[in-house]
Formats: C-alpha cells, structure tokens, sequence
C-alpha cells in the first residue's frame, strides 16, 4: 500500500468540520491542514471570536454539540443570559466554556501572540492532532450588501437576522488585502491531494480564495484538487448556502458550485441524488464521481473522505 497523502483541506465550519471527522479517520491525523476561513470572525461580548476556526477544534476534538454544530456539546449560557438581563444583545449566542476559548484568545492576541499560535495551543489543548490554520492573521470581516443599500458583517446577516433572501452582493475586500497567515502557502505547496470542503462557496470559501496569493497557491500545487459538492438536490444542507449563491448570481445546485471551482479543481464530487448533473460537470473539464454525501454519521463521512481522496489521486 502507498503511503497516506499529506493533505490540505479548505475549511469553513459546519460541513468542512463533518467532512473532516472522516478523513482523519481515512488517513492519520497528523496528515491532514486544515486552512481555514477567518471571514466570520468578530468581537462579541467583549472577546474574540473565531467561529470556523472553534467549530473545526471542536469537531475534531469529538467536543462540537451535537444538532447545533457549533458550540461545545453540554455547554451552558449563564454569562449571556446574565448580560442580557443587563440589557446586552445577546443574540450570538456563545456557551460559558465556549467563551472561555475566546476569552483565551482574546489574551493571548492583546499580549502580542499571532492568532495562528493561539489556535494551535487551542486545538491541542483540546487533543487535536491535526494543525489547523487560520487563512490569515489580518482582520477579514465579510460583509453581506443587502437591498436598499444595507450592509451587514456575515453574523450579524446570519445570527442576528436570520440570513434574509435580499442579497445583493458579497464583500470580501478585506480578505482581499490581508496577508495568507503562517504556513499556509507552505502547506499548499506541500500537499499531495487538496480538497475543497463542502463548505459554503461563498461565504467560507470564497474568503480563503480572496487572500492574495492562496488561490495562485492552490492552482500551481502539485497536487490534484477535489471539491465537495455542499449543495444536495438543489439545496443546502444546512444554512443560507442558496441565498447567498443566488446573491452573487450562481446556480443553486451540486452543478453550479461546480461551475464556480471549474478554475481551481481537478476533480469534483457530487451526491448520488444530482447524479443527472454528472455530465455537465465533467463537461467543465473536472474529473467527477457521485457518491452518498449527506454525513449523517461518522461512518458516511469516512465513506466520503476515501472516496474523495481516491477520486483525487485517480485509484
Ligand atoms: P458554516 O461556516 O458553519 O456555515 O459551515 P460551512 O461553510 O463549512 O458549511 C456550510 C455548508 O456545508 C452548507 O452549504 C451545507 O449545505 C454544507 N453541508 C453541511 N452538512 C453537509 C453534509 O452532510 N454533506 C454535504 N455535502 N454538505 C454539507
Ligand atoms: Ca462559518
């Protein structure tokens, strides 16, 4: 058997976190960079927080609550709830153990430390043995553009206000001016397989491709890259994956995700329920396969992952 692959996954939270679950069951751990999106990061309460960045910690550290997907399973809320009997917004709703990570992080950025650094220290303190990169070190706030003129940072369009339908557009300037944070260039450089998470396009990928260099990066590799389709059946799995596709005028559909990575990846995968779509993505010129990709559980999730990697390094 050949060696298992160094591999480079392009992260946002939720759906890259599940697909991750199973490829560092496919693979070791310790073969697997995850480069993930800073797009949605924000002070709240005070502290910094990292929602992509701890939504892959704590998935990986087999510590994510489990419907939500995000927060530390048996969390509890008594800080916001007492800030909100004080009169806060508490609307982003961070868990007491959950605050302490960026509470933490929040520290250790104002003592001078990197955000790369502090989130290294968090994932192993929490076990991890796959390394986990920040895309950057540089403030990368996205910003939804929203019908009459109105302009929102991405938590506040999706935590405070439920990710209505207006989207006009996306801004990812800053992502656009910052710098890739440490490791990662060198990461894509090294990889044998990258793989685009089934991830928002949008909104977690998008951010990670905008930072100067990181798209260059990924297409000069070396390495095959494979993209995971996040839309199933013409819809996302979960979150506002289709508001935001129609918001930049893409197609809501496994086939129109695909036309935005034609550029960038080699191969593609797409469930099994848009196996009519097969053709018009290969027509784009990526090597493509179906397979089931609803993670449901761990299991599926390890079916996906080597099915992925095989489709990736062509076995
Ligand atoms: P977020 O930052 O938490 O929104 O997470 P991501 O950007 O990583 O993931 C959001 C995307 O993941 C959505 O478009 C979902 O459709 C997709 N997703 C979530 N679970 C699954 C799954 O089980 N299978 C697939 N194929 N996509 C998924
Ligand atoms: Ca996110």
């Amino acid at each position: 058997m050949s060696p298992a692959p160094e591999v480079v996954a392009l992260a946002g939270g939720v759906g890259a976190a599940r697909f991750l679950r199973g490829l560092v069951r496919a693979i070791p751990p310790r073969n697997v960079t995850a480069i993930v999106n800073t797009g949605d990061d924000r002070e709240f309460y005070g502290v910094h927080v990292s929602p992509d960045l701890d939504i892959v910690t704590y998935t990986l550290a087999g510590a994510i609550h489990p419907e939500r997907g995000y927060g530390l399973a048996g969390d509890t809320t008594h800080v916001i709830d007492a800030l909100g009997a004080l009169g806060h917004e508490t609307w982003f709703r961070l868990g007491d153990r959950d605050l302490a990570t960026s509470l933490h992080r929040t520290q250790a950025l104002r003592a001078g430390r990197g955000l790369a650094e502090i989130c290294d220290e968090v994932r192993r303190a929490y076990g991890v043995e796959t390394r986990i990169l920040p895309m950057s070190e540089d403030p990368c706030p996205t910003f939804v553009n929203l019908s009459g003129g109105r302009r929102v940072h991405f938590e506040e369009y999706l935590a405070r206000d439920g990710a209505p339908d207006d989207v006009e557009s996306v801004d990812l300037s800053d992502a656009g001016s910052a710098r890739p944070g440490p490791g990662v260039l060198e990461a894509i450089a090294r990889a044998d397989v990258i793989v685009v998470c089934p991830s928002n396009p949008v909104v977690s990928i998008g951010p990670i491709l905008a930072v100067p260099g990181v798209r260059d990066a990924v297409i000069d590799a070396a390495a095959p890259v494979v993209g995971v389709s996040p839309i199933i059946g013409g819809a996302p799995v979960k979150g506002p994956a289709d508001r935001l596709l129609r918001g930049i005028g893409a197609e809501v559909s496994a086939r129109g995700v695909a036309r935005l990575y034609a550029g960038l990846c080699d191969a593609y995968v797409l469930d099994e329920r848009d196996r009519d779509q097969l053709d018009d993505v290969v027509a784009l010129g990526l090597r493509a396969r179906t397979t089931e990709t609803l993670m449901r559980d761990a299991d599926v999730a390890l079916a996906l992952a080597r099915r992925t990697l095989e489709l990736a390094l062509d076995r």
